[in-house]
């Protein structure tokens, strides 16, 4: 992925009353695309100029540029996961296999990835990642992480900033947590495995 501000594939009331018009507003046309602004005016010179977003992620130090890249690819990841129209109420092929294998089943890893997303402290994400031998983990990271800083593979991940839920859902983040899992497109998140 690049460094420009995204464009949601989808319109911004089209997710209500999941994730409203407003919080998408915030959400995509202020946080992420200060995010974008910033790093764009911290990459001349820097030496991570051209790479991608993945690459920045992977090889920058802690600090500003990391942060802003990992934010960036951190909610493109997610908002490129949410369809107003899903069709699929789990994941499919591959994924579908390898979450069974890992969790049981669907419905227990919805309720484990559920909880680690209510019981990561302060602002973060928690994620559904692949790791070098194809198996399956749950991350939950601080601020700006991302699963690629540590060598594995993003497969889905839902964002625990604050930020993300409070228009909706005010302080009641198992709520939004909760929620979520009734926008997601299934395609894109089984074709990232
Ligand atoms: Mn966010």
């Amino acid at each position: 992925m690049d460094t420009n501000l995204i464009t949601l594939p989808y319109a911004l009331d089209s997710l209500d009353p999941v994730l409203s018009a407003e919080t998408l507003a915030i959400h995509h046309g202020k946080h992420l695309s200060a995010y974008v602004t910033n790093l764009n005016a911290a990459l001349p010179g820097s030496g991570f100029e051209g790479l991608s977003l993945e690459e920045i992620v992977a090889k920058a130090p802690a600090g500003k540029i990391f942060n802003n890249a990992g934010q960036i690819l951190n909610h493109n990841l997610y908002f490129l996961q949410f369809t107003p129209t899903p069709v699929l109420e789990g994941p499919t092929g591959k994924l579908k296999e390898a979450i069974d294998k890992t969790f049981g089943s669907f419905e227990e890893f919805k309720k484990t990835f559920t909880a680690q997303g209510a019981a990561l402290f302060g602002s973060g994400w928690v994620w559904l990642a692949e790791d070098a031998e194809g198996s399956l983990v749950i991350k939950q990271y601080s601020n700006a992480g991302n699963p690629v800083a540590d060598g594995l593979k993003p497969i889905l991940t839902f964002d625990v900033w604050e930020h993300a839920y409070y228009v909706d859902y005010r302080n009641r983040r198992p709520d939004y947590l909760g929620a979520i899992w009734n926008i997601l497109d299934w395609n894109v998140i089984s074709n990232r495995f």
